[in-house]
């Protein structure tokens, strides 16, 4: 099984895609950490990124189709995907290795949420310097000051989600990403789960759903 989570900033995609990878086994690829990643390795292409990402944009497809085919040539199926695609040209792209064979066709899942609530979600949350796990007073770390991820215990807030970051982000998600979301419900591969709700609300949709047709594959035997 993959799944490809859409959905727009603030949507919780993130978090969703964090419980769902530990719920079904599947591995989480997230294109901000295949990006941070990339920063952090000091590359050319990570300073170029950098520079895009702080001003609320998003790298250019060649950029992210060139990380996230990478990602899925070396892990084969059982994926998640959170970030991607963002534009119709990576969902094409993505259909390309569908069609090889490399990519198992996805569930779609879209994440709604109503565009006050994701500003407020936005402005209101921070991030852990070392691998980039996300908190906000909804989603606070178990251990207080301590991230749930790796253990670190410096923060902070990601600069595109100051208020103008997180305005044009949004106005770049409905430019770009809301035609891909169009794109899956034409070829009636999309599902809709409301994002607005709790976590373990959301969470009980996509089980619900997730359980039904094909199914997880998590079970070795079935003993009722
Ligand atoms: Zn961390």
């Amino acid at each position: 099984m993959n799944i490809i989570l859409l959905g727009p900033p603030g949507s919780g995609k993130g978090t969703q895609a964090q419980l769902l990878s530990a719920t079904y086994g599947l591995k989480h690829i997230s294109t901000g950490d295949l990006f941070r990643a990339e920063i952090a390795s000091g590359s050319p292409l990570g300073q170029e990124i950098k520079e895009i990402v702080e001003r609320g944009d998003l790298p250019a497809d060649s950029i992210a189709i060139a990380l996230i085919e990478k990602e899925i040539e070396a892990s084969g199926q059982k994926l998640i995907l959170d970030g991607f695609p963002r534009t119709v040209a990576q969902a094409q792209a993505l259909d390309k290795l569908i069609a090889r064979g490399v990519f198992e066709v996805p569930h779609v899942i879209m994440l709604e949420v109503d565009e006050a609530l994701l500003v407020e979600r936005l402005t209101n949350r921070w991030m852990c310097s070392q691998c980039g796990a996300t908190y906000s007073p909804w989603r606070l770390p178990v251990k207080e000051g301590v991230c749930d991820r790796c253990g670190a215990t410096t923060f902070e807030k990601r600069k595109d989600d100051e208020e103008e970051a997180v305005k044009h982000r949004l106005r770049v998600y409905h430019e770009k990403t809301a035609p891909v979301v169009a794109y899956y419900a034409d070829k009636g591969h999309l599902h809709r789960v409301n994002g607005a709700m709790s976590l373990q609300e959301v969470e009980a949709q996509f089980v619900r759903f997730l359980g039904n047709g094909e199914g997880p594959q998590v079970k070795t035997h079935s003993s009722h």
